[in-house]
Parts: C-alpha cells; structure tokens; sequence
C-alpha cells in the first residue's frame, strides 16, 4: 500500500493505493470433496488435451493415487519434493509436458507446499517463454498458465491461496509472484492430511502460526488481514494447545487454519522468522517449516509473547526442534546468510517498521544466526 499527495483544483489531498489482488476462483471444501474431482475436472477439459495431476512422491504406491480421476490421456506425474522446489525443475516438468503432449488441459498438484508451487510454476511455463528464473520476482509473468488446481495434503503453508511459488533459481530464491499465479481452484478435503506425520504435521502446522504472529504484529497489518489472522490464530491453537488426542476436527481446523493465514498474509507480510529463515534455506536447504521454527526459537526479542506460546506448542507436542545448525560455518557462509536475509525488505519493514535498518544491523543478524 502506499499514500501519495496528489493536487486538484489548488486542494492537497492524500490518496491511497491499495492492493487489488486476485484470489483463488473456485474453492470446494469438505471432507470427502476430493471425490468431486472428475466431476470439476469435466468442464475444464479441452478436447484430448490431458490433465496433468502432479503428486508429491510420498504417496506413490499408497491408496490416494487410485482415487484421481484419470480419463484419455491423463497422467500422474510423482514430484520429488525432497528439496523445495527450483526453476530447473519446474523449467524440466514444463518442457517434457510440451514435448510430449504440446499442450495441456490443466495441472493438478497435489502434495504439500512444495507440490503446490511446483503445480503453480509448471502451469505457468506451459505458456510464458524462456525459464521460471526469468519470473522471479513481482508482476514478471505475462501470460495466464493453464488450468491449475491445489489440493493441499499438509496444511499450514498457505500456498493453496497465496499468488505465489517459491522457487529457488540460480541466483536467488523467490516466488513468481503474479495475479496468474494464484489456483483456479482448490479442493480441501481435510481427510488428506489425516497420515501427515506429527513433526512434519507440526512444522508446516507451525508456519501458518508463525505467519499469524508476524502479520498480527507487523506494520502492515489492516482489518481485512487482522480478521483472517485472528481467526487462523485461534485455530492454531485451538490445534496445537491443549494436549487433546488428534481428531478429524483437527485435521478440519489446520486447513481452515492455513487458508484464513493465507489470505491474512495477501494483504499483509511475514516478519523476522521468515527473513532469518531465508537465509538458511539458502545456504543450508533448510526446508521452510522447520527453518521457521528453528528461528522462531530465538527470537523473543521481537515477538516476547508469540515465542513464548510456541515453545508451549513445542513442549505439549512434543516435537523436536533442531539447535546448532549453524555452529561451524564459516565467515563467507555467515556472509551469504546475512545478504540473502537483508535482501527481504519488505519483511523487515513490516517487522521492524521504517528505520529498520537502524535495528536489525548485520552485526545483530550475525548474533542471531550463531544462537540457531
Ligand atoms: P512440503 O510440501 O515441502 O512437504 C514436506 C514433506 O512432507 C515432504 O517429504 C512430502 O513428501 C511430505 N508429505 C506431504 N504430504 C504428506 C502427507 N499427507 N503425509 C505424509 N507426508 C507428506 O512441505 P510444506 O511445509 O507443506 O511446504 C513447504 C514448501 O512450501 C516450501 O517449498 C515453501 O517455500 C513453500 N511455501 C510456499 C508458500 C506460497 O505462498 N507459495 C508459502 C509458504 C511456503
Ligand atoms: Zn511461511
């Protein structure tokens, strides 16, 4: 957003400009709406043109696959999300799509938020020319992608709504960031993420959370993104505190959770955990939901009463977060942290507001660092 004066008939009046942001078409949610997908699929379909379901590697060989609706020449193509995602990767998927089938009807992704993004970026380059790496960055990408669904089997990242992918390219790690990035449609069917296990469950759990307590405090923050964030605040807690056994109302909560973070966060931005958290992705390949935790542990100084309640989440969950992770690195790869980390401005304005260059130092980010 930003204010500008602007002058009419001798008067000084302030206009604002406010973000006009797209958002995600159609959305089914319900438990079970996973078995609607043919019927969803049907109206998109374009002659023999396949649909392409992009599924993450784990549930290759499980029971979810023979669910998809394959018609024609439709095909299921296992992502391998081991590491996040990066423009080569989405650049191959693209391309071997193209040479196989020229085009296609859509791209289904579903998985975590690793799939998603990889569904979003492919989707993308079926039409835009040249590599993935040419779009990193804001309002880059010319052209609409093709059809593209998410359906989430991790809840927690918001990437089902967010109108962007995270990609790690040859010289930065950066979302496509567009108004054709974002889902035509999202299917959340909470039985999805029932088998999620409780570490992985809780870390990506964790980055819905932690988006809440950096957008809710930062200097960004309005009405439209406090609502959202105050009501996937609640149900992360409702989720993560408490000590109850795990029930399918959890399971229903966490996606509501993750999709009310999400739209929290399109009007509003994360803050020092991401930034930090970054920067370790980067050097180390630190996956985003345990790196997140992994700074959030330390970093009581900026949110007191967020760490406070995580580390209850920690305790009562029982989850383990790793210490140490930067202890024997050198000088240049503190180095390369800190510049990957400084570089998300926006981040650290939200967080620290307009003098935060004055705050948040290289030598106080180096500090940090070295506690993780
Ligand atoms: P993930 O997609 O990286 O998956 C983590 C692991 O869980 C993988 O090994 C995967 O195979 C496995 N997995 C997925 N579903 C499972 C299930 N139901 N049961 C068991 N295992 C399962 O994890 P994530 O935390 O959902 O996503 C992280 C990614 O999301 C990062 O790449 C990050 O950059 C991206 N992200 C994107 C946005 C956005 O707005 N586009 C926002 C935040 C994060
Ligand atoms: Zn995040």
């Amino acid at each position: 957003m930003c204010a500008f004066i602007s002058h009419f008939r001798g008067l000084n009046y302030q206009i604002m400009k406010f973000r006009n942001f797209k958002m995600v078409s159609y959305v089914v949610y319900g438990r079970g709406s996973f078995n609607q997908l043919d019927e969803i699929l049907a109206l998109q379909r374009k002659g023999d043109a396949p649909m392409i379901f992009l599924v993450d590697h784990f549930f290759e060989g499980k029971a979810l696959p023979n669910r998809i609706p394959l018609r024609g020449m439709d095909k299921i193509i296992y992502a391998d999300v081991t590491h996040e995602p990066k423009t080569k990767q989405v650049d191959a998927l693209a391309l071997a799509l193209k040479e196989e089938f020229g085009t296609v009807s859509g791209i289904i992704g579903i998985g975590g938020g690793s799939t998603m993004d990889l569904a979003k970026a492919v989707s993308l380059m079926m039409t835009n020319p040249g590599s993935s790496a040419d779009y990193q960055g804001w309002d880059l990408v010319q052209q609409a992608g093709v059809y593209k669904v998410g359906i989430p089997t991790l809840s927690g990242t918001g990437a089902e709504v967010s109108r962007t992918t995270v990609l790690t390219g040859p010289v930065r790690k950066l979302g496509m960031n567009s108004d054709f990035t974002t889902f035509d449609q999202i299917v959340l069917d909470p039985e999805l993420i029932k088998y999620a296990p409780t570490n992985q469950r809780f870390y990506t759990g964790m980055d819905c959370y932690i988006h809440c307590i950096e957008s809710l405090q930062g200097t960004y923050l309005n009405e439209f993104s406090k609502s959202y964030g105050d009501k996937a605040l609640q149900l992360c807690r409702d989720v993560f505190l408490g000590n109850k056994q795990w029930t399918e109302e959890h399971d229903e909560k966490l996606m509501m959770a993750s999709y009310a973070g999400g739209m929290s966060i399109a009007y509003s931005q994360v803050g020092v955990a991401h930034a930090v958290s970054y920067g370790l992705s980067y050097l180390l390949g630190t996956k985003h939901g345990i790196g997140n935790c992994i700074v959030m542990n330390h970093i009581e100084e900026y949110y007191p009463e967020g760490v406070a309640e995580f580390k209850r989440m920690v305790a009562e969950n029982n989850i383990d977060i790793p210490q140490g992770i930067c202890s024997g690195l050198s000088e240049e790869e503190f180095e390369k942290m800190i510049n990957v980390s400084i570089g998300m401005k926006p981040l650290w304005e939200n967080a620290l507001g307009k003098d935060w260059e004055q705050i948040m130092t290289r030598e106080k980010l180096r500090a940090l660092y070295e506690k993780l």
